[in-house]
């Protein structure tokens, strides 16, 4: 079966980074709220929340991660700021997102830096767990 990263198919791609009912979307931004997104999606995927799931498979619309985001049970959508890059490549994608938080809104300024701290990534964590709950 093909890698996540390679070749487009039709059938759903068994990868790193698919395969779970629950998948998890981040921004990952280039920013601090960005990068808190990439953080706390990784922190959920070990803590099997969820599986980490590629934006910019859905963005480049290919094939077989399209199929898995369709089968998706759950998609939690992370983004850093309101510009809400994430919801809207998933609203684009006719991919509807039942958990979504936006770190902005959570009370973390945007700067255009990348010191983010443990606390604001257990922070992130909890904030989805508890939407999830
Ligand atoms: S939602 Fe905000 S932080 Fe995330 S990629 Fe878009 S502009 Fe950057």
């Amino acid at each position: 079966m093909a890698d996540c990263c390679s070749t487009p198919k039709a059938a759903p791609v068994d990868c790193c980074c698919g395969g779970e009912s629950v998948l998890i979307f981040a921004c990952s931004g280039g920013s601090n709220v960005g990068q808190l997104t990439n953080e706390a999606a990784k922190k959920l995927d070990q803590g099997g929340v969820g599986k980490f799931y590629c934006l910019a498979g859905i963005g480049g619309d290919i094939a077989g991660m399209m199929v898995n985001a369709e089968g998706a049970d759950r998609i939690i959508a992370l983004d850093g700021c309101d510009v809400a890059c994430a919801r809207k490549t998933l609203e684009r994608a006719n991919l509807p997102i039942s958990c979504y938080v936006v770190v902005t809104d959570e009370g973390v300024e945007k700067g255009h830096h990348f010191a983010i701290s443990d606390e604001e990534v257990a922070g992130l964590c909890a904030r989805v767990q508890e939407l999830l709950a």
